[in-house]
């Protein structure tokens, strides 16, 4: 078998996720750049190699069962084996201005698209990617959350968290308790799996806005995808540390 890791990263074709497939391409990783849009997924899959980069398109749309079957056999018989699965697709939900969502007058549908993207479809993901994770002598699972969903932060009267946005920040909270059942299942194997919050990053997510860049976004996430055996496992993480749940 190849000696060269193997990543997916979902959403790569912009923002953070591009930025996490081209980190963990310098890092010598062979990436699939898991994306629903075939121009945009071709378009991505052309820049990362002309930067350098192991790249191969991935069609993927995370709330499609499917798709993701779909993305599962490709790999197996594009890799057979992945070391690292960097869940990153997400959608906020539309925001009202000042990045409001009133939890009194949303949209049912709106919440039922963002959970079923940010939290069902990690899920659909991770468990169809399983069996090629397990062939790896060192998997990494990656679930890129936000700062938002920390329910410790939101009842700290001290810490700014911006805006209520009840049904974004709440999909991230349940990603968080998701990460923990799994590191729970995981705990004793070597499957490490960790959420990381990118900071606020200027993306199209956020309208461009934000002091980050995608690369500085991308970070957490690529040190949290190439963790050495023994690392941390069930834990959320940002540039300065541990993020309280
Ligand atoms: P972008 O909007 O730039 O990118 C989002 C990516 O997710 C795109 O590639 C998009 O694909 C993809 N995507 C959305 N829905 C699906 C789907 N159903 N199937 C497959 N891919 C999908 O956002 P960011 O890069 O900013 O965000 C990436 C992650 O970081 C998200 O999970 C977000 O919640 C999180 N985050 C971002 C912050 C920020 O400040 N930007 C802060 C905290 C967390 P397409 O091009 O087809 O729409």
């Amino acid at each position: 078998m190849s000696e060269q890791k193997i990543a997916l990263v979902t959403g790569a074709n912009k923002g953070i996720g591009y930025e996490i497939a081209a980190g963990l391409g310098a890092l010598g990783y062979r990436v699939g750049v898991g994306a629903r849009d075939e121009s945009r997924r071709e378009a991505a899959v052309e820049k990362l190699r002309a930067a350098g980069v192991d790249a191969f398109g991935v069609p993927l749309d995370v709330t499609d069962d499917q798709s993701v079957s779909a993305a599962a056999e490709l790999l197996e018989q594009q890799a057979g084996r992945l070391d690292a699965l960097v869940n990153n697709a997400g959608i906020s939900g539309e925001f009202g201005p000042g990045w409001l969502q009133d939890p009194t007058t949303l949209d049912l549908g709106v919440v039922r698209t963002v959970v079923e993207t940010n939290v069902i479809g990690v899920v659909r993901v991770t468990n169809a990617l399983l069996p090629l994770l397990r062939r790896s002598a060192s998997p990494r699972i990656v679930n890129i959350s936000s700062s938002v969903g920390s329910l410790t932060r939101q009842a700290d009267p001290n810490v700014d968290v911006g805006p209520i946005m009840a049904a974004y920040a709440p999909t991230k909270t349940f990603l968080n308790a998701v990460t923990v059942q799994y590191s729970r299942h995981f705990a004793g194997t070597n499957i490490l799996i960790n959420a990381a919050c990118p900071g606020l990053v200027a993306t199209d997510f956020t309208g461009r806005q934000g002091p980050r860049t995608p690369e500085q976004g991308a970070a957490t996430a690529i040190r949290l995808a190439t963790l050495p055996d023994g690392g941390p496992t069930g834990s959320f993480f940002e540039d300065a540390g541990v993020i309280p749940w």
